[in-house]
């Protein structure tokens, strides 16, 4: 199985970073293609504009879908969004790791959606959710936070259910993209659980990878 994970976390020895490399540890370990973009080491740039293309459909005025649906005609994203949207045609099982950041992903992580999952390439008039341009791929979210579960939902809590803080990664990209969403994987208050409740948490996710990459894959869809 091919394997694609973007993990945006600026410090490698975080225990998100401990989640990747036990990922790619496991994965590789089980015979499996694995592929991550490190978003803080490669110093991706967020901020989306005429840098993302290498020709330009209109000089006159910017218009980032229409500049988009013309690079995926043309061939000529930047090269590191075109690296990525080939590997998320390449992949059956895209992973998104990351820390919760004021109730969603950090800013460059967003960023990076913005730019990579462009009109055109990666979705389409008439090709969203079951119709989808990566129907069957298989997607799935691994986050870590810092509140502890029993502030997430439930009658006298603090927050929403993660769901909705979620949403917009699991329903408005996995899915949007034609994924099937796999279970996502939560490290609750991952700095307050000790070592204990860490190796816990690596143990479970170790599990859970081996667990979703025993699924085969059906009715692919081709780039
Ligand atoms: P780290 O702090 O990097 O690591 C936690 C511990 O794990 C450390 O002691 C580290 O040494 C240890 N560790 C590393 N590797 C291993 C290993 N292999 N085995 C065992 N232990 C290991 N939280 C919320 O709940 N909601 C929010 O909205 C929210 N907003 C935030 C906004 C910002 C800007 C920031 C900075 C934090 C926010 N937080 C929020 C908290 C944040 O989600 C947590 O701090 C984060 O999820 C913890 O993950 P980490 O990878 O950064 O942990």
């Amino acid at each position: 199985m091919n394997v694609f994970m973007v993990y945006a976390h600026p410090e490698p020895t975080s225990f998100n970073g401990a989640l990747k490399d036990r990922a790619f540890e496991i994965l590789t370990g089980a015979g499996h293609n694995f592929e991550v973009t490190d978003l803080y080491a490669e110093d991706f740039n967020p901020r989306a504009g005429r840098h993302d293309f290498q020709e330009t459909a209109d000089p006159a005025r910017f218009d980032y879908q229409v500049e988009q649906k013309q690079a995926a005609e043309d061939g000529t994203f930047s090269p590191e969004l075109a690296r990525d949207q080939e590997r998320l045609f390449w992949c059956d099982l895209f992973i998104l790791q990351f820390p919760l950041w004021w109730f969603g992903p950090p800013a460059i992580l967003k960023g990076w959606i913005d730019r990579t999952l462009a009109f055109g390439h990666l979705y389409d008039h008439g090709h969203r959710y079951t119709t989808g341009l990566l129907k069957g791929r298989t997607g799935m979210v691994s986050v870590t936070t810092g509140g502890p579960e029993e502030r997430f939902g439930g009658a006298e809590s603090l927050y929403d259910s993660l769901d909705i803080y979620l949403k917009p990664l699991e329903f408005g990209c996995i899915q949007y993209l034609g994924m099937d969403l796999a279970d996502r994987f939560v490290a609750w208050s991952a700095g307050r659980v000790g070592d204990d409740g860490r190796k816990a948490y690596l143990d479970q996710w170790t599990d859970q990878l081996l667990a979703v990459t025993s699924v085969e894959s059906t009715d692919r869809a081709v780039a």
